[in-house]
């Protein structure tokens, strides 16, 4: 089945045309200067669902994502200081190691919520020969100029800038902003190369000056090392549209003079108390601080999944909660489905596999992809047939179902105030009432299996 997914550069759901089958995939990381916040880890599920449906619907992928260790400035329009510079002087370390420190425990985080590794993570630090290059092409072929603070890239030379915003050259709103270089020649005009000022830490040469590269270039550099000139899908946070995004677009046009992405996605924001979760606003949660609150991150990761990317998605505690007990719920009825003698029509197993399919396909719609994992799994008598549908359909959720074993199953309290109040029961050796309470919780769905010393186990039948 063929997938489509929404581009927002024809404003339609478009259907990916890779080459031999291959999907070529780009997603802007991390910038490496802080923690990752459940609103940044929204974004790498994201990453890792499309990346998913990629593979569930049949193609191969090559998969590339940066992490981003320089040259991102405090706003995303090359104003203010480099983050990775602000980290280093707080925490008195050098930018080497506030990114591998950050990325270390970014890592950690996807590999926590099951997000499959990009065939390729590359540091922007790591790739300087290949910007440069790239640098170089842009201003060989007439797109760039220099300044006396560094490389500039003229958009007044690309006549489709601002496509993907909808917006032309004049129309971006930059007018209003204060200008860092009075030798730019449109208030658009982006960074390519920055000359470093005598206390900036991190810096390379190069054939304008000692310096370093501008934050947008390191993807269309990284994107042309790993993919070459054509990349089927490339993604990232909604805000990359209006600026990152189209500066990517006039980049990668500079320099091979054709348009390298086909399919531009974007995922709206993590939304918490009415804004964006983000670090400056105030509150935001960590995978770390959700842990240590009693949650895991397969009940994070079916809340992100009951939300379609392209909508923003509102966190609270009671929407989290809720995912806790639909996880639950999940794994109570994989059990039953696991040890299930019945079994299930062909016809009736292809068709649900066809409707996940189709939803999966259709711009990885993730929340109706999971209602056919509970019509599948509710709908049915128990049968091993439905266990094996749903983990092939966690091919796609990445919710670790293949992992879920009797004992992981959480007993009800009820239940486990019954099993105690039989256990009181038998050390007085009132047998008559240990028996009635066996009965009730056998009534209630589970055994009580007796061990040495009066002790017992609880499970699900
Ligand atoms: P950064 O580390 O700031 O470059 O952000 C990493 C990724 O997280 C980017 O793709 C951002 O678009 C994304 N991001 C940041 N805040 C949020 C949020 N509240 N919800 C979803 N994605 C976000
Ligand atoms: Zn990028």
């Amino acid at each position: 089945m063929e997938l489509k997914v929404y581009n927002a550069l024809t404003k339609q759901k478009d259907v990916i045309k890779p080459i031999n089958n291959t999907v070529n995939y780009y997603f802007c990381g991390p910038t490496v200067y802080w923690f990752q916040h459940i609103g940044n880890m929204r974004a790498f599920f994201v990453m890792d669902s499309m990346r998913r449906a990629v593979k569930y619907l049949g193609y191969n992928i090559n998969h590339v994502m940066n992490i981003t260790d320089v040259g991102h400035m405090t706003s995303d329009q090359d104003e203010g200081e480099d983050k990775m510079e602000v980290a280093s002087k707080r925490e008195h370390k050098s930018p080497k190691e506030i990114a591998e420190y950050y990325w270390s425990i970014c890592k950690k985080d996807m590999d926590d919520l099951n997000v499959e590794s990009p065939e390729y993570i590359c540091p922007a630090t790591s790739v300087i020969d290949e910007i440069i290059a790239f640098v170089q092409k842009i201003l060989d072929n007439g797109y760039g100029y220099i300044t006396k603070n560094g490389v500039y890239y003229d958009t007044s030379k690309f006549k489709n800038y601002g496509a993907l915003s909808g917006m032309n050259q004049n129309e971006k709103l930059f007018g209003a902003r204060i200008e860092v270089d009075d030798e730019k020649r449109h208030p658009a005009d982006f960074v390519l190369w920055v000359k470093a000022k005598d206390n900036h830490i991190q810096r390379w040469d190069s054939p304008w000056g000692v310096g370093y590269p501008g934050w947008h270039i390191e993807c269309s550099a990284i994107g042309k090392k790993y993919l070459g000139e054509h990349i089927d899908l490339h993604g990232g946070g909604i805000e990359h549209r209006t600026v990152h995004h189209e500066n990517e677009i006039a980049q990668n046009f500079a320099c091979t003079g054709h348009d390298v992405v086909d399919i531009w996605f974007h995922l709206e924001h993590l939304m918490f108390d009415g804004g964006k979760m983000s670090k400056s606003k105030g509150a935001i949660y960590t995978l770390s601080s959700l842990k240590e609150k009693g949650y895991s991150p397969m009940e994070l990761r079916l809340f992100y999944l009951s939300a379609h990317y392209s909508k923003p998605q509102n966190f609270t505690f009671e929407a989290l909660n809720s995912a806790k007990e639909s996880y639950k719920n999940l794994k109570n009825l994989i059990l039953k489905h696991k040890n299930g003698a019945n079994r299930i029509e062909k016809s009736k197993l292809n068709a649900l596999k066809q409707k996940f399919s189709e939803y999966v396909a259709d711009d990885v719609n993730a929340p109706l992809a999971l209602s056919v994992i509970w019509d599948a799994l509710k709908n049915n008598p128990d049968s091993r047939d439905i266990y094996e549908l749903v983990l092939d359909f966690d091919r796609f959720l990445g919710l670790r179902l293949d992992e879920v074993k009797e004992e992981s199953i959480s007993i009800p309290e009820e239940i486990i105030a019954i099993a105690e109040e039989r256990k009181t029961a038998r050390n007085n050796r009132d047998y008559a009432t240990s028996d009635l309470l066996r009965d009730r919780i056998a009534s209630l769905g589970y055994a009580i299996l007796d061990k040495p010393k009066n002790e017992y186990e609880i499970q699900k039948k």
